[in-house]
């Protein structure tokens, strides 16, 4: 310890002045009691002035005594040296603990020190010099003057009667200080009581202040330990109940709210939400969190309760889901609810054996039309009247949702008689949008195109259904049909689509697709007058893929245009082929939607029948109505480049879709191909035999030449031969046959053997 023992000197003493009424009347009844107990009196203080001198004698010598008990007492000493680390003289201090002894004895002012000692008595106590230390000096003291006094009174009397009145003054003195130290250590623990009560109760008045109901519950007991303000407010009669608010929660919850407590007792802090009808008598949805607390061996000991009112949480976190699961214009669910909306479905169906739903996709034919022509703010109104028109069609339970633009999807789940139920709820919406919408004085024209899968047959899975529906819906759109239902054979299933979607790009660059030409063929001399190219792919795993399946796939990746360039350069080569073997056939190939909408079509027709060293009139391009109704102006002005590089124009399918014969009257077009559906069963089918003598006739006097697609049988030939139709394509005249083959067909100079 680096502290020197302090120096030797005079006492100051200190007069610290104890304040206050209050203090002075407990320091004159502490005088009265201490002078009636210790009986000091005038004549005391005449006998110790008498001798006063002697007594100073006695003294001397003590300071070094004194101090051998100070700093020979490790205890005492470290509470010493630790006044000097802060900053106090130990020196004066250490003297002034002596001059304390040392002045009990002196005669002067015995009354007057009562306050002085009390002081004292507050100091010690704050400096943490313990009582015992003080009673150790005391009796240091009285050991030390017991035996120098003998040498210096030798009158053993006299010297008695010394002793006794300086044992009475010691005592006295010591015992004032002592009151001193408690009286401060106990206005030291009133002032701790009372701040800690003081932050108890700011305490409370925070906790009565928030919004939430806290308690904490003793585990072992099961008896509330400590409850907040508002809580003791509303449960003042059931606070015997471990979970006051039980009684007042919604039944629904009540289970919840009960196995979570278990959780919390047996240690697992938890929260659940719950309703409950608390203080203002409405319910409400209250959050719980339990928190459990452990003793000392790791049991849960406490279970702190915090219930905190959570109404706006719920209504935020609601809107929130609305808004991720509404789209935002229409105010119809979106993709993400739908799909919700589908699975569930799905769920509740694989449950009951037998349950099928429907799947639509529904697409606005026209919507890109006046969102580009009028803007988007029309479109979105649009948009709105649509999914208005739309909502009063489709029931509650069913389900309509934006899917995304301008397409829309509707589940069904009739009960019974799944597809006339179906068949009404189409023919409702098509019907509907037989009137159109009206936008400043604007009457907008709007159609729809619609595709539907049936659950399970079309598929078990959600995205396979919407997928399947897509298909059939994009297979009705290209061929300007309304409706149409999923058909495995005509349409891509998703898990197809998803095969092919890698492998159509490497079919290319691995001559995997091939062309078969199908005859056309004069029915009058039965003569071939042209040839139809239809696509092949030559899969390495799945043999033949026939073009139904890859057409789709391919528009739908985008990769249509590669193929289309493809079948143009190979026909019109084999063309070429042919020529160069005597025979002048012209070769008819298809142009799908998408690849006729292409602006380089014309470029790349022209840059085909110079590569290929052939005219124009080589070659005649067939597209469906629908293809042709799209985008009717562009359409024209193609339709006549095409006309002026000699290239002939076939309608094909004719009478699938819908056109326009005024638009047809007017476009430079050369073949009318009717749809094969109308000539298989012609030779049976009055119905059909109708139809087709009308659209001869009416290509006729429009100035078309006709085809007739699919003749299968002799009578449909001999049928057809009598209508007065032109060509004639099928298998009874022959299948489509690979380029080489075809040559051997025509051996006989361009005529078949029919
Ligand atoms: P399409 O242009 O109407 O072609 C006629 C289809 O009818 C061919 O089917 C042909 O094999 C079939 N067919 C011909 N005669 C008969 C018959 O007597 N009875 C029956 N039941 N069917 C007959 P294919 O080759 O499967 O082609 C189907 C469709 O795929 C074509 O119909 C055409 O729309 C499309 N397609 C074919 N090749 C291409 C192509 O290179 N590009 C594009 N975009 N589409 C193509
Ligand atoms: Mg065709
Ligand atoms: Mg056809």
């Amino acid at each position: 310890m680096a502290v020197k023992r302090p120096e030797l000197g005079e006492y100051s003493g200190t007069r610290a002045a104890v304040n206050g009424r209050h203090v002075r009347a407990v320091s004159e009844q502490l005088a009265r009691d201490y002078n009636y107990l210790f009986r000091l009196a005038e004549d005391d203080t005449r006998l110790l002035q008498k001798h006063h001198a002697l007594l100073v004698t006695a003294t001397a010598g003590f300071a070094e005594k004194f101090y051998d008990y100070l700093f020979d007492n490790p205890d005492i000493a470290d509470v010493l040296y630790a006044y000097e680390r802060a900053g106090g003289d130990v020196g004066m201090y250490a003297r002034s603990e002596l001059q304390h002894l040392v002045n009990a004895i002196c005669p002067t002012g015995l009354r007057e020190r009562v306050a002085q000692l009390l002081e004292a008595g507050r100091q010690h106590q704050e400096r943490c010099i313990r009582p015992a230390w003080l009673i150790g000096a005391y009796e240091l003291f009285i050991d030390y003057l017991h035996h120098r006094l003998p040498a210096l009174i030798p009158l053993h009397a006299e010297r008695m009667a010394l002793e006794s009145l300086l044992v009475r003054i010691l005592l006295h003195d010591l015992g004032l200080t002592l009151e001193g130290y408690w009286s401060n250590a106990s206005d030291e623990l009133r002032r701790e009581l009372a701040h800690e009560s003081g932050c108890h109760a700011r305490t409370e008045e925070l906790l009565a202040g928030i919004p939430y109901y806290l308690w904490s519950v003793d585990v072992g007991t099961n008896t509330i330990r400590y409850a907040s303000f508002p809580l003791r407010m509303l449960y003042a009669q059931d606070m015997d109940c471990p979970f006051p608010c039980l009684s007042d929660t919604h039944a629904e919850d009540g289970a919840r709210l009960l196995s979570a407590w278990q959780d919390a007792v047996n240690g697992m802090a938890c929260q659940i939400e719950a309703r409950m009808t608390l203080a203002d008598a409405a319910e409400h949805w209250y959050r719980v969190a339990l928190y459990p607390d452990n003793d000392s061996l790791g049991r849960p000991a406490v279970v702190h309760c915090v219930l905190e009112e959570f109404d706006r949480q719920i209504a935020e976190r609601r809107h929130l889901q609305q808004l991720a699961t509404t789209d935002a214009l229409t105010g119809l669910p979106n993709r993400a609810l739908w799909n919700d909306h589908l699975n569930l479905a799905l769920a509740a169906s694989r449950r009951v054996p037998g349950s099928q739903f429907v799947v639509i996709s529904l697409d606005i034919n026209q919507f890109k039309m006046y969102n580009d022509t009028l803007g988007r703010d029309v479109g979105d109104i649009l948009l709105k009247d649509i999914s208005e028109r739309l909502s009063s069609i489709v029931r509650e339970s069913d389900s309509l949702s934006r899917l995304g633009g301008d397409q829309f999807g509707i589940m069904l789940q009739p009960v019974h008689h799944i597809n006339e139920a179906t068949e009404r709820v189409i023919a409702k919406i098509l019907d509907c949008f037989d009137l159109p919408f009206t936008y400043r004085d604007k009457q907008l024209w709007v159609s729809l195109t619609l595709g539907i899968a049936c659950f399970p047959g079309d598929g078990d899975s959600e995205e396979t259904l919407l997928h399947n529906a897509e298909s059939a819906m994009q297979r009705a759109k290209r061929n300007g049909l309304p409706y149409q239902y999923f058909d495995p054979a005509n349409d891509v299933s998703a898990v197809q689509q998803l095969r092919y979607s890698g492998q159509i790009k490497s079919a290319i660059d691995n001559n995997e697709f091939t062309l078969h030409y199908q005859p056309l063929v004069e029915l009058q001399t039965a003569s071939v007058v042209g040839a139809e190219a239809l696509l092949r792919w030559e899969h390495p795993l799945e043999g033949m893929v026939m073009p139904q399946r890859i057409i789709p796939v391919a528009e739908q990746l985008g990769m249509i245009t590669s193929i289309t360039d493809w079948v143009l350069v190979t026909a019109l080569r084999q063309c070429r082929s042919w020529q160069q073997e005597g025979l002048a056939i012209p070769v008819s190939i298809n142009v799908s939607a998408r690849s006729f909408q292409n602006p380089r079509l014309l470029d790349k027709i022209t840059w085909a029948l110079r590569e290929a060293g052939v005219e124009g009139d080589c070659l005649e391009i067939e597209i469906t109505e629908a293809t042709l109704m799209q985008d009717i102006e562009r359409a024209t002005e193609v339709l006549e480049r095409l006309n002026d590089a000699g290239v002939t124009i076939a309608i094909d399918d004719f009478g699938t879709g819908y056109s326009s014969l005024s638009y047809l009257k007017a476009l430079p077009i050369d073949t009318l191909k009717i749809d094969q559906s109308f000539i298989q069963d012609i030779a049976f089918d009055r119905q059909d035999i109708a139809i087709v003598r009308t659209i001869i006739d009416l290509g006729h006097n429009l100035g078309f030449k006709v085809v007739a697609e699919g003749v299968e049988n002799v009578r449909a030939w001999n049928l057809l031969t009598s209508l007065g139709c032109d060509v004639a394509q099928g298998f009874h005249i022959s299948q489509p046959v690979a380029g080489t083959r075809f040559s051997a067909l025509l051996a006989h100079g361009g005529r078949l053997p029919l």
